[in-house]
């Protein structure tokens, strides 16, 4: 698996664009210029890879655009050490990103294919601390549960209330919601009385979270 001078240098560019469009984390900037995104795309298509523009990566999905990426990673406000879960694993590049910044990151998956794929494939470009899940997202992962911070990265028409059980008090759930072409891009805080503050930050669109796993 390649990355070499070219692909380095794609990636420059694409985080200047990032960072131009008003990402100004470092961490996240440096994140994305470390992760080589072309080997999470079939070879064929690396000409897209550092376009700032989601992409197809089979099973009907999508590898989320770089800057939507940044932008949800930055509302989560990852703090080294603490454990993140993210639903929609795909691709498995937003997990790296999020270990990047030192979460200890849960990853689930609802299609198999999808699911096996990139297990196999994130300990081969040297993810081997990324736990990643076969199941339904909506029900979360209780066995590692309580979480400091939960990222959904599909459009979800309501707000799953076993992921708010799953939260800790002071985290946040960040979460594209809505049944439309166009979600909201929304952050929760769970406060010490459980109870929820709601921030939004503008449309995003997104493939839908849909119920129950799939075996294909
Ligand atoms: N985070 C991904 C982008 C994911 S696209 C990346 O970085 O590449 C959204 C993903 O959510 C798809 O792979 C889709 O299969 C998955 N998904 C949809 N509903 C789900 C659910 N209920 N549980 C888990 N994953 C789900």
């Amino acid at each position: 698996m390649v990355d070499n001078y070219r692909h380095k240098g794609m990636r420059k560019r694409l985080v200047a664009e990032i960072k131009f469009k008003g990402i100004s984390d470092e961490r996240i900037l440096d994140a994305i210029d470390k992760i080589p995104r072309h080997l999470f795309l079939d070879s064929s298509f690396l000409e897209f890879a550092y376009e700032d523009k989601p992409f197809p990566i089979g099973s009907g999905q999508t590898i989320s655009q770089p800057y939507t990426v940044a932008f949800q990673t930055e509302l989560l406000e990852v703090k080294k050490g603490q454990k993140i879960l993210e639903i929609g694993t795909g691709s498995g590049y937003q997990a790296c990103v999020l270990a990047e910044l030192g979460a200890k990151v849960y990853t689930i998956e609802r299609q198999k294919k999808l699911y096996q794929r990139t297990k196999e494939f994130l300990p081969k470009i040297g993810y081997r601390q990324i736990k990643v899940f076969y199941g339904d997202g909506y029900k979360g992962i209780p066995a590692f549960a309580p979480y400091n911070g939960i990222l959904i990265t599909a459009a979800a028409p309501e707000i799953p209330q076993k992921l708010v059980e799953q939260l800790n008090p002071g985290g946040v759930i960040v979460i594209p919601l809505g049944e439309g072409d166009i979600q909201t891009m929304i952050r929760l805080t769970k406060k010490p009385d459980g109870s929820l503050t709601e921030e939004h930050f503008g449309g995003f669109r997104f493939v839908p979270l849909l119920k129950d796993k799939s075996d294909d």
